[in-house]
């Protein structure tokens, strides 16, 4: 349509000179029987032609929308799916979360306006070619010069368009910091402590600077790229009046004729209209798309999660878990924060691994998940090396609850269910209720307008929420819903009031008698009742034993120990009482 809309235009130039001149013949006294047939043919093809090309921008949108419709749903598929295969290491890494915000965002409007962009510009080449193929008909220089006008006017083009992106490369960061502020300024998440603190201003003012920045600096490309394109146009106008002027010499020559020089003339002002506002806006937009494209392809480049090679582990027994020698440090940081740490977990005994803020315990957990592969060292599972297994195994093998464990706006059975997914496992009404009451929720439950089926949080319509230690619990349900072998609880007490915690030793030692768990903390009440302490010092395991020999040895352990002995002594005594 695009092709055929574009040579319409080069014939409509032809029909109407040829009309113009048997119009002008017809009424000259010396051709004065001129074929009034002709004329009325010419006419009619000349308003069919007029018809198709105003009739075929409106076909184009709705061909633009229904191609925008299919490709939402492509790019959801793609984009979506590409996100939740991508490796866990660029969540956390800043370069790569700006090109995610530049490549997901209304990717399927970008992708069509690019698309749309090349046929606009292959209908005007068509277009372009036309004029200059008339006018070279009648004078060869002419269309020469036409020609050489419109090169620097592609380069500027081109030029900007990718000015243009670099500046929405530049602005994404700032954008994506102004929208943090404004989180914070009127979100929900930190109402509360709005509330407390008054810091209202304080952020406003923040996010109006990084706000400020990115606005002038996209009005500044707007500016230049408005002043190019506009300096431009008025360039062509120029050439375009000397060429309408210099073309009445062939015409007074008799080498073109009247009708000829009126279409021609109307053509190549229609020409520069064209070329001034439509053709350097598509060429500027087919700069940026194509710079898109760089970020879209770099993105669906990320590197995946490997998961289809390796060897199944999950029907196996659990016999132990073991660290040897490894040694880590971020991608983003050239600092250790694992130094040759070796250790052992066996199968159903309860660990605990202690150690200060910032001593690596998380960074354990991460490795062992297999968020991060790019350590030294070996990490043995079963005796054999974990990266010899699929990392889906791995994945069902080990579960976590987590310091800062996700709340689904779902409803509490499908919190919990999540659990299972994985697993396959079919998880009836009976055993549901049996997991709510093991992590003690279920007189929360019953007094919830529907029951297991209250949607939780405040996303939806009737939604009730729950206390922070509630949440961790139905996380808990959510990690004994399925069949994992080796549970890892991160700091699992940092946030609980004294009942909470006292529920979680509960669950926690309900959940020992099923499975191994490893609970990762720097409060030490917990460590009295478990099998092995790991006590983590910069990165490696300083000393290792029961909570008794490690007292009696009144090394690290200890000194830490007596320092917190005031909460401690309250923690164990509410541990003790689960015991
Ligand atoms: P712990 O759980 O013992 O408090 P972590 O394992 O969370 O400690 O962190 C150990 C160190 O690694 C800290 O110094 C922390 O700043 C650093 N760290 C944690 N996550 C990252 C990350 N994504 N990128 C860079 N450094 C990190």
């Amino acid at each position: 349509m695009t092709v055929l809309a574009g040579i319409a235009q080069n014939v409509m130039i032809v029909v109407l000179a040829d009309f113009l001149d048997s119009v002008l013949a017809y009424f000259s006294a010396a051709n004065s029987d001129g074929n009034i047939k002709s004329i009325l043919v010419l006419i009619c093809a000349y308003v069919g032609l007029q018809l198709f090309v105003w009739a075929e921008p409106n076909l184009f949108e709705w061909f633009r929308m229904k191609c925008q419709i299919q490709m939402r749903r492509y790019c959801n598929d793609v984009l979506l799916d590409k996100y939740s295969k991508i490796k866990y290491c660029y969540t956390e890494d800043d370069e790569t979360q700006n090109l995610i915000e530049r490549v997901m965002p209304q990717a399927e409007d970008k992708l069509t306006e690019c698309f749309c962009c090349y046929l606009d510009i292959a209908g005007f080449i068509i277009k372009v070619a036309g004029i200059l193929v008339i006018l070279a008909n009648a004078t060869v220089w002419t269309a020469l010069v036409v020609f050489l006008c419109a090169a620097p006017l592609f380069i500027l083009a081109i030029k900007s368009g990718r000015a243009t992106y670099e500046t929405a490369k530049e602005v994404t960061q700032l954008q994506r910091q102004a929208e943090y502020y404004s989180d914070v300024a009127a979100g929900k998440e930190f109402a509360y402590e709005r509330k407390l603190f008054k810091y209202g201003d304080f952020i406003n003012a923040k996010w109006k600077e990084r706000y400020d920045v990115a606005r002038k600096t996209k009005l500044r490309t707007g500016i230049k790229w408005y002043v190019k394109s506009k300096m431009a146009s008025v360039f062509t106008a120029i050439i375009g009046i000397l060429s309408t002027i210099v073309l009445i010499n062939p015409v007074l020559n008799g080498e073109m004729t009247v009708g000829l020089y009126i279409s021609l003339v109307g053509a190549i002002y229609e020409f520069i209209k064209v070329m001034a506002w439509d053709f350097m806006e598509d060429i500027d937009w087919l700069t940026n798309t194509k710079e898109y494209m760089k970020d879209y392809n770099s993105f669906l480049d990320l590197e995946e999660d490997k998961e289809e090679s390796g060897k199944d582990i999950f029907r196996e027994e659990f016999k132990s878990l073991e660290f040897q020698n490894v040694s880590f440090h971020y991608p983003n940081s050239e600092r250790y924060v694992l130094n040759g740490i070796s250790f052992t977990i066996e199968a159903n005994k309860r660990y605990c691994i202690v150690g200060t803020n910032g001593s690596g315990k998380t960074t354990i957990v991460k490795l062992i998940l297999g968020l991060y592969d790019d350590y030294q060292g070996k990490i043995l599972l079963n005796g054999r090396d974990v990266k010899e297994y699929r990392r889906a195994e791995i994945g069902k093998i080990c579960s976590a609850v987590l310091q800062d464990f996700s709340r689904y706006s779902l409803s509490v059975r499908d919190n919990i269910l999540l659990g299972g997914l994985k697993y396959n496992r079919k998880i009836d009404d009976a055993e549901l209720s049996g997991i709510v009451s093991e992590v003690g929720l279920q007189s929360e439950v019953k007094k919830l307008k529907q029951g297991m089926d209250t949607v939780l949080g405040s996303h939806f319509k009737d939604g009730q929420d729950f206390s922070g230690g509630q949440w961790q619990r139905l996380t808990i349900a959510r990690n004994l819903a399925g069949d994992s072998k080796i549970v890892f609880f991160d700091e699992p007490t940092a946030a609980l009031d004294p009942i909470a915690e006292r529920n979680f030793y509960q669950s926690l030692q309900f959940i020992s008698n099923l499975k191994t768990t490893v609970v990762i903390s720097h409060r030490l009440a917990v460590t009295r009742h478990s099998d092995m302490i790991y006590v983590v010092c910069d990165g490696a395991i300083g000393e290792s034993g029961t909570f008794e020999e490690l007292m009696e040895r009144r090394g690290d352990f200890f000194e830490m120990y007596e320092s917190q002995k005031v909460w401690y002594d309250e923690g164990t005594k509410r541990y003790s009482e689960c015991y």
